[in-house]
């Protein structure tokens, strides 16, 4: 079976340091088994995700030789195609509307997990229809998707073996806002399972979305890809980067570096080549660029490498 990978950037602002490394090494997977790799444009907020900035994604990737196959779909435009996804949720008999608002949300009555993450409390899942109609009078509601109680488990690339109850860690999970924007987690697994995606390369902090979208990679038929999780870049002050850090965008690494020297601070930062000299990521196929030996390398020295780090290799 060919390997599919893909990048699927939000295009919220300028790509910094961390989305390029998470770019660079989804397409070196890929590429290194001669796989098809993919972009997508997840501008599900379209308010936030200007069509400009989308298009300085594009060419910051062309700038550093990232190339991708096919038409890059932009997920603003693929209502139609989620709506479908979602009726097959329906006809499951396993949405309904949600009415609550975030204050209540994250009330302190609300049972706060460990990690900070407020598991859903249940509170619309057994509305009457008399009820629905009634509060749809006042508010328009979200739509949420039941969750089973039972353990979801993968073997992700650099974590390991992951598990979560998603009853118990996370609760019933929005599927479609009140606003009628789809959720990230139903567009990305129809769009990665309607692509043939075969491997997911992605920052760490997507790590805890991943049961819930194995959960609707069942519901939906589709084979679940591999996924490979990356530690996340850090700042100086340990921090994980943002795109608000304008250092580190790329609209002024290229006023200063070369496309070889971005990646070869970033392929040495990650332990893919000996040194940090410039390279190119199509130079000498067989050699510089090993994915794998970064992914022991990142499982064994989780936080490895900080983006001061690898500018001070610039
Ligand atoms: N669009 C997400 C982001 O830019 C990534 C989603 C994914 O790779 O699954 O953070």
């Amino acid at each position: 079976m060919q390997t599919v990978g893909r990048f699927a950037p939000s295009p919220s602002g300028r790509m910094h340091l961390g989305n390029v490394l998470c770019a660079l090494l989804a397409w070196l997977s890929a590429r290194h088994q001669n796989g098809a790799f993919l972009l997508r444009i997840e501008d599900l907020d379209a308010m936030r995700c200007p069509r400009s900035y989308a298009d300085l994604i594009m060419d910051d990737l062309r700038w550093l030789g990232l190339d991708w196959d096919g038409e890059v779909p932009y997920q603003s435009e693929r209502s139609e195609i989620y709506e479908k996804y979602e009726n097959i949720l329906r006809e499951k008999g396993l949405l309904y509307p949600c009415f609550c608002s975030r204050a209540a949300l994250h009330a302190a009555s609300a049972p706060h997990l460990s990690d900070g993450r407020v598991l859903y409390a249940g509170t619309c899942r057994g509305l009457s229809p008399e009820e629905i109609t009634e509060k749809r009078k006042k508010r328009a509601p979200a739509t949420r998707v039941r969750v089973p109680d039972e353990e979801i488990s993968f073997t992700d690339g650099v974590f390991g073996e992951y598990r979560e109850n998603l009853a118990e860690e996370c609760g019933d999970f929005i599927v479609r806002r009140s606003d009628g924007v789809f959720a990230y987690q139903l567009a990305v697994t129809v769009d990665d399972g309607l692509s043939g995606v075969t491997e997911v390369v992605r920052g760490s902090d997507l790590i805890s979305s991943t049961p819930r979208q194995i959960w609707l990679y069942r519901l939906f038929g589709f084979e679940p890809p591999h996924f490979i999780h990356i530690p996340l870049l850090c700042d100086v002050d340990g921090r994980r980067l943002s795109k608000r850090d304008e250092d580190l965008d790329l609209g002024l690494l290229r006023e200063r570096f070369s496309p070889e020297q971005v990646i070869g601070a970033l392929a040495f930062a990650a332990g893919l080549t000996e040194s940090a000299a410039p390279v190119s990521v199509h130079d000498d196929p067989d050699r510089p660029f090993q994915p794998r030996t970064f992914l022991f390398a990142a499982k064994a020295a989780p936080g490895y490498a900080t983006a001061k780090r690898i500018i001070q290799l610039l």
